[in-house]
């Protein structure tokens, strides 16, 4: 945390979640200048304290498994780069398909991780049995297995990020919410907080689900839309469960922690935005106990210890917006990811920080691009895989 802001820095970037930690950290240690990272609430008070914690590199498009397979190799270096453990399990991840359309999906899944020369293992409902102990099979018609993707704990993460960013003099300053984003010429000239001015020729936008909220503050229309989801925790219990489970059908996501706590969630229907309220409703709680009772009937004394909620920014393709808006000269996009953010963001950060830079990144711009949304009719490369 530091004291009062510059009155100028190099870059300001807006959101102190794992993304915005993550390019601050980037950025300082390529040597842009100073750079100060402004947070409307606490560390980790938005999505990236509140998720599931999972690491996938089963994706429905070649571009996405690449930055997961890179974000797995971050995040198994990440304790000896950043001091701080996030205990990465790479217990793997089980797509579980009940009917002949999600089998047909898997089968697209299972195409694009195997050509990037993952050894990704279709399961039969017996050999789903033996990697989940318990489970009820019956309605399973196959399944999908990669090992080496896993689980990890979000806070350690976002610590490691915010004291190697600070190390490297990075200004991060908590509760503290852009206001405005001030711009003339098509340019951007700086922000407000606190009421007062601070100027940086360069502003990420890393405000999570509140990005669109961000972007129109800098005057500009975005397709981003928060939408909320829910999540708990179980009491623990004895360990039997080692990959991350998804079920297709509803969306059911359940994985077990080292402490034996089964966490996980399931979409409920929520109206689009931030919406006030309490963070967990019955409904979820209804749903989520009995999806994960009818697959694994011997959970159903199981208590629940607690549950919460955050926002996921979603976009109309399902892929992320990294990159400079054509718009808006010095107005960089580092949102949209949906419900993955965390897992690549060792990744994704790296090219915002690359394309903030100024440098040429290995993304597509028709893929990842902000200028993707501004041809009405344009054909997207979407990516439809996105339960846990
Ligand atoms: C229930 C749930 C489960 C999930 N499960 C997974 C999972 O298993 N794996 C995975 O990879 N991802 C998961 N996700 C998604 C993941 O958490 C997010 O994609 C990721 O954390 C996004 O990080 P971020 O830094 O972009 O956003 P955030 O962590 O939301 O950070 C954005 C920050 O910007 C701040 N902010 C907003 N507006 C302003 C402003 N005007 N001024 C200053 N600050 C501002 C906010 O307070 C917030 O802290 C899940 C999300 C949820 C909600």
């Amino acid at each position: 945390m530091s004291g009062e802001p510059r009155d100028r820095y190099a870059v300001v970037i807006v959101g102190g979640g794992i993304v915005g930690l993550f390019t601050a950290y980037h950025l300082a240690r390529a040597g842009t200048g100073p750079i100060a990272v402004f947070e409307r609430g606490f560390l980790s008070s938005g999505a990236s304290g509140r998720n599931g914690g999972g690491v996938r590199q089963q994706w429905e498009t070649g571009a996405t498994v690449a930055l997961a397979r890179e974000a797995v190799a971050a995040w198994r270096r990440f304790p000896g780069e950043f001091g701080f453990n996030p205990y990465f399990r790479q217990g793997g991840y089980l797509f579980l398909a009940e009917s002949a359309a999600e089998l047909a999906q898997l089968d697209r899944v299972a195409a694009t991780v195997r050509a990037a020369g993952l050894p990704l293992e279709r399961l039969d409902p017996r050999a789903v049995a033996r990697r989940a102990p318990g489970i009820r099979t019956d309605r399973i018609q196959g399944a999908s297995y990669l090992g080496s993707d896993g689980t990890l704990y979000p806070f350690p993460a976002i610590w490691g990020a915010y004291e190697a960013a600070r190390r490297l003099g990075v200004d991060v300053f908590l509760r503290s919410e852009v206001t405005a984003i001030d711009s003339e010429g098509g340019r951007v000239l700086g922000v407000r907080v606190g009421g007062r001015r601070v100027a940086a020729d360069r502003v990420v936008n890393a405000a999570g689900g509140w990005s669109g909220e961000l972007s129109r503050r800098a005057g500009l229309s975005v397709p981003n839309v928060a939408s909320r989801h829910e999540i708990l925790a179980t009491e623990p219990m004895k360990r039997f469960l080692d990959p991350m489970l998804i079920r297709l059908s509803d969306g059911l996501y359940v994985s077990q922690t080292m402490r034996g706590e089964l966490v996980g969630g399931l979409s409920v229907p929520h109206p689009p935005g931030v919406v006030p309220g309490p963070p967990s409703s019955i409904a979820f709680l209804r749903r989520m106990s009995a999806s994960l009772v009818d697959l694994f009937p011997n959970l159903s004394g199981l208590n629940v210890l607690r549950a919460w909620a955050g926002y996921y920014d979603d976009t109309p393709d399902g892929m992320p917006v990294i990159g400079e808006d054509p718009r808006l000269r010095g107005f960089f996009h580092a949102n949209g990811f949906g419900g993955h953010g965390f897992m690549l963001s060792p990744a994704t950060s790296l090219r915002v920080a690359r394309s903030v830079l100024g440098e040429r990144t290995d993304l597509d711009p028709a893929r990842f691009g902000p200028a993707r949304f501004l041809s009405p009719g344009r054909a997207m490369h979407a990516e439809h895989l996105q339960p846990g």
